[in-house]
Parts: C-alpha cells; sequence; structure tokens
C-alpha cells in the first residue's frame, strides 16, 4: 500500500521559492535533497535539507549521479532561466520520475512545460496577486483560495457592527446563494460544518465555499 511516509522529494533550484518548499517538506517530515547550482544557495540550504547538493541539473550525468529517477516528487523551481527550467523538466520527465512539479514565470513558460509532460505547473507570483488582490479590494475578505475560474474558498469577516445577529437558515445562505459555510470562527473557536440554525453573529468570520458571484452578492448582505 501506498505510505506518504515513505515518499522523497528533491527541489532543483533554490531560490525563494524552491527555498520555502524545502523547508516546508522539511517541516512536514519529509526527506529532501536540495540542488543548486550556485555554492551559496546549497550552504544556506546544507542544515536544513536531508542533502544539499551543488550541482548543474541541466547535465544529464549530474542528474543521474544523484539518482534522480528514484525521487517521487522532484520540483523544478527556476523561475529566471526559463531555458534552464525547460530543459530539466524535459530530462526529469525523459528519466521517468513520476511527479514533476515546476514554477512557470508566465503562461507560455506554462504552456510549454504543459507540452513536454510537466505533471504540474504553477504560477505563484499570478496566484499570489490574485489572491492579494481579492483582500484589498474588499475589507471583509480574508483569505482567498481559487478552486476553478468561478468557485472559490472564501474566508469572509462579519464586521459591520450593526450587522443583525441571524441563523444561516434566516441569511438564505443556501437558499438563495446556493452557498455552502463549511466553518465558523469565533473567538478563536472554529465550529466546523455549522448546523443551519447556528447563527452568524458580529465579529464572526465565515469559511464560504461556492461560485464567485454568489460569494460576492453574500459580501454585500453581509456588510
Ligand atoms: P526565485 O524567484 O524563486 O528566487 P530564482 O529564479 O531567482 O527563483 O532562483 C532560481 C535558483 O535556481 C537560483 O538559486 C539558481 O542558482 C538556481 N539554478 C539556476 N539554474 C540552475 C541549474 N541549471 N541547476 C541548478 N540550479 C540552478
Amino acid at each position: 500500500k501506498y505510505r506518504e511516509e515513505d515518499e522523497n522529494y528533491a527541489v532543483i533550484g533554490l531560490g525563494r521559492f524552491g527555498g520555502s518548499i524545502c523547508e516546508t517538506l522539511i517541516d512536514l517530515g519529509k526527506e529532501v535533497l536540495a540542488i543548486d547550482i550556485n555554492e551559496e544557495r546549497v550552504n544556506v540550504y546544507a542544515n536544513i535539507a536531508t542533502h544539499a547538493v551543488i550541482g548543474n541539473s541541466m547535465d544529464e550525468n549530474v542528474l543521474n549521479n544523484l539518482g534522480i529517477r528514484n525521487f517521487d516528487h522532484v520540483v523544478v523551481a527556476i523561475g529566471e532561466d526559463v531555458e534552464a527550467s525547460i530543459l530539466i523538466t524535459l530530462l526529469l520527465k525523459e528519466m521517468g520520475v513520476k511527479h514533476v512539479t515546476v514554477k512557470a514565470q508566465n503562461e507560455s513558460h506554462g504552456k510549454v512545460l504543459s507540452k513536454i509532460g510537466a505533471d504540474r505547473i504553477v504560477f505563484p507570483e499570478r496566484d499570489m496577486g490574485r489572491r492579494i488582490a481579492h483582500y484589498i479590494a474588499s475589507r471583509n475578505v480574508i483569505d482567498y483560495l481559487e478552486l476553478s475560474h468561478e468557485y472559490s474558498l472564501v474566508e469572509l469577516s462579519v464586521a459591520n457592527p450593526r450587522f443583525k445577529e441571524r441563523t444561516l437558515i434566516d441569511l438564505r445562505v443556501r437558499s438563495e446563494y446556493g452557498l455552502n459555510v463549511v466553518a465558523i470562527r469565533r473567538a478563536g473557536v472554529m465550529i466546523v460544518n455549522p448546523e443551519p440554525t447556528e447563527y452568524i453573529k458580529v465579529n464572526d468570520t465565515l469559511m464560504v465555499i461556492g461560485a464567485d458571484t454568489d460569494i460576492e452578492r453574500l459580501k454585500e448582505k453581509l456588510d
């Protein structure tokens, strides 16, 4: 049976993105091989990662010597040098690495990566920009996670002191808005899967899942 504990990871490129992937995987108890062409970057991660090595990952021999094909997950975290990112991804897929996650610099870089078989392509700056725009654009959005083009999971605060306490049924969250409140945070306590008869109070934070247009409408009602 598949055991998560047995998974091992390699992170190629220890810039801000790759470095933070590496640190978080280690915090999650994973084995991580950290690779960078730059000695200084490798020194930073020598005490953090399971192993840290200096090497040019564009060189097939370097990847072979590291036994990269035996890794379950490899993250290519090279932003600036798009050519390196593409070539390394290609080599990893040719060598048969199962899960290759690559950071894309922009949409066209992403397109090429998907053509050559990258398993997951991430756009951290684009996605983080969108996320932050959502919460600076409206004062009651605390956090925002895009699930698809139309659907999101949003953390909304009920901040207006004049908001009248009502139950989820009375707010017609599901019947009128088609939304689901998956949790309510109240004074540091999480009420997960609240009953429809649960009250929404001023200063509550709601975790709402549904269509963006419906979330917009609910936001107005909570204001
Ligand atoms: P970020 O925006 O996340 O900081 P960068 O593109 O600035 O990302 O950093 C990429 C990292 O990848 C750098 O530390 C760089 O030394 C490393 N790198 C670039 N090319 C290679 C390569 N061919 N092999 C290994 N590491 C590389």
